[in-house]
């Protein structure tokens, strides 16, 4: 068998022989260690049964790691050029499909019935561009599709926010997103060195399960986070002073207190001490107020 993709050596190679220059607007930072990318896979925990969704391939050293492991693999890869690289390098793969697509713009539910099986497991696996984690992330999980799990690699910092604790300086609305569609835990990070070409960033990995319901009761999920965005909108100034500014105009501030001390929520209180059941709390309170 040859080579891994994912050696220094052989990365190299491809590259030269495509003549394939990266596009920094893409994020194109391509791992060249085997052994990493052995245990993004592994702590996926797919088996020959698995199905796995991969967004970004590159040059498809980590579409190969998942390949020799999952029953199958669906790339999303936007940049055109790279297309004929994955034919050449994942061409022992016959249980790879590579899709040119931007994949915000894909309709995952519906391809997920094209390409994988009712009920099949299903992993997203992927060393995902910097510059749209977040809304990819969003996207898997607002989705609500059928991932037992997502594992992917991510600039440290936004894995450090999304699985932050309350009472941690990172928490935020990210992190009570997140969080309320699956649970979160970073697992380790990873040096700039294991890349080509090296980002300006330390890397994470990020694993997401999907929780089977949300570990609070939400009568309108759309309010429930439009006010936890709202409360952190600044996170120095108290839940008050956020929470009043929010409804300002629908609801007077002291009316916003009296509410929040009507649930045993201290008005003074920050954002960042405020635990996803007391966020949903507040929602219930303010919804039933009818603001
Ligand atoms: N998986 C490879 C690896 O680990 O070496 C490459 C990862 S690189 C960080 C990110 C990849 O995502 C690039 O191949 C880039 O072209 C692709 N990409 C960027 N934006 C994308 C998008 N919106 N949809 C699909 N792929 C995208």
């Amino acid at each position: 068998m040859s080579k891994d993709i994912a050696t220094p050596n052989r990365t190299k190679e491809i590259l030269t022989e495509h003549g394939f220059s990266f596009k920094k607007s893409l994020g194109q930072n391509f791992l060249v260690d085997p052994n990493i990318l052995r245990k993004i896979v592994e702590a996926s925990g797919v088996t020959k049964d698995s199905g796995v969704i991969e967004i970004g391939p590159g040059i498809g050293a980590l579409t190969e790691q998942s390949a020799k492991i999952a029953g199958k693999v669906v790339a999303y890869e936007i940049d055109g050029r790279l297309l004929p690289i994955l034919a050449d390098t994942l061409a022992p793969y016959s249980h790879v499909e590579v899709i040119h697509q931007d994949v915000l713009a894909a309709d995952l539910t519906a391809e997920i019935r094209t390409h994988f099986q009712p009920g099949q497991d299903l992993a997203v696996i992927a060393n995902l561009p910097y510059y749209v984690t977040t809304p990819i992330l969003m996207k898997l999980l607002e989705e609500k599709l059928p991932l037992r799990v997502i594992v992917v690699m991510m600039q440290k910092e936004v894995a450090e926010r999304i699985s932050a604790r309350p009472g941690s300086k990172m928490y935020g609305s990210l992190s009570v997103a997140a969080q309320y569609y699956a649970e979160t835990e970073t697992l380790f990070t990873v040096p700039k060195t294991a890349f080509i070409p090296q980002p300006n960033v330390d890397s994470a990995i990020l694993r997401l399960t999907a929780r089977e319901t949300p570990p609070v009761e939400v009568a309108d999920e759309a309010f429930f986070f439009a006010v936890v965005q709202a409360s952190f909108v600044q996170r120095r100034k108290t839940l008050l002073n956020n929470l009043a500014a929010f409804f300002s105009g629908r609801m007077q501030k002291e009316a916003v207190m009296a509410a929040l001390e009507d649930i045993a929520i201290d008005p003074k209180r920050r954002a960042e001490s405020l635990t996803m059941a007391e966020f949903a709390s507040i929602a219930k309170k303010f919804g039933e107020e009818k603001v």
